[in-house]
């Protein structure tokens, strides 16, 4: 699984030495303000006082899905259980300084895929998208059109798609003591765009260990990694994509695939031929919270 992210992380990495000025983007008028003071005065007390931080930051409503108890280290989950015919198809899209660089030169012209969300909305596909802050804050009219939709559930992808762990293929890390801070910002942006909520967190490239899962305890979010990686960051063809998929989905998958256009240009290729071999094989795209909840 680490090797098919890694390449990814890897171009992520060369487009952020590219150069110049960070951006963030063109701010739209009623776009979500930033972090509270709330966080950063929980954020101030380290994870050491985690007690004082559990106090602190927002909590999330009991009924959100994913929801857990705040203060304790959040489950990790790969896919719902194995009955049933449901599957989740989950989009992250990442953003990242270099990525945003990359968009002000001109080198990229979008690392949003449009062409996936049309076709979901057209075939009427539950999905779930894992947004960096980053991603909402460049794209608050497509976040906003996400949100609008009921077939689709928002989840947390961190804010810049900072490494949590100090191994993470190549990607810069957050600080050990701006874990928290980071993932619970990015709750803040993406929470005013309403729609289906979620307290899911996806760590970049997938890297976790108990330090970062520790930060994120405050938060009561469930950490969702996923059992099917389609490999589409980079990819060249779409048949690989589709093979990764169908060749490894069951009931109860979560499948990890990207929305992010420049950096996953055959995914919208892909789709047609996922959704139709998942038809084949009696499996049914459903939100990530039906299919965790599915017994
Ligand atoms: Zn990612």
């Amino acid at each position: 699984m680490r090797p098919l992210l890694g390449v990814l992380v890897a171009a992520a990495v060369v487009g952020a030495a590219a150069s110049a000025i960070a951006l963030s983007g063109a701010p739209s008028p009623d776009a979500p303000t930033l972090v509270g003071p709330s966080i950063e005065a929980a954020v101030a007390g380290g994870p050491s006082s985690s007690a004082e931080a559990t106090a602190q930051v927002r909590p999330p409503a009991a009924t959100v899905a994913g929801a857990t108890r705040v203060g304790s280290r959040p489950p990790v989950v790969d896919h719902g259980p194995r009955t049933g015919n449901r599957v989740a198809l989950t989009f992250d899209a990442d953003m990242t300084d270099g990525m945003l660089r990359n968009l002000r030169a001109g080198r990229v012209k979008s690392y949003a895929n449009l062409r996936i969300v049309d076709l979901l909305e057209r075939e009427q596909v539950p999905a779930t998208f894992f947004l960096t802050g980053k991603w909402v804050e460049r794209y608050p009219d497509l976040t906003r059109r996400l949100a609008d939709n009921p077939r689709f559930e928002l989840a947390n992808h961190t804010y810049g798609h900072l490494a949590y762990t100090g191994d993470c293929y190549d990607l810069p890390r957050v600080p050990a003591k701006g874990m928290t801070e980071d993932a619970a910002k990015t709750f803040e942006l993406i929470e005013p765009y309403g729609g289906r909520q979620t307290r899911y967190f996806r760590f970049p490239g997938l890297c976790h260990d108990a330090a970062a899962l520790s930060a994120l305890a405050p938060l009561g979010l469930t950490v969702v990694d996923g059992d099917v990686v389609s490999g589409d960051p980079f990819a060249t063809a779409w048949e690989p994509i589709v093979r990764a998929v169908l060749d490894n989905v069951r009931p109860g998958s979560v499948v990890i695939m990207h929305v992010t256009e420049a950096n996953a240009a055959m995914t919208d290729e892909a789709l047609p031929h996922i959704l139709a071999g998942l038809r084949d094989r009696g499996l049914v795209p459903a939100t990530l919270s039906e299919v965790l909840a599915a017994t």
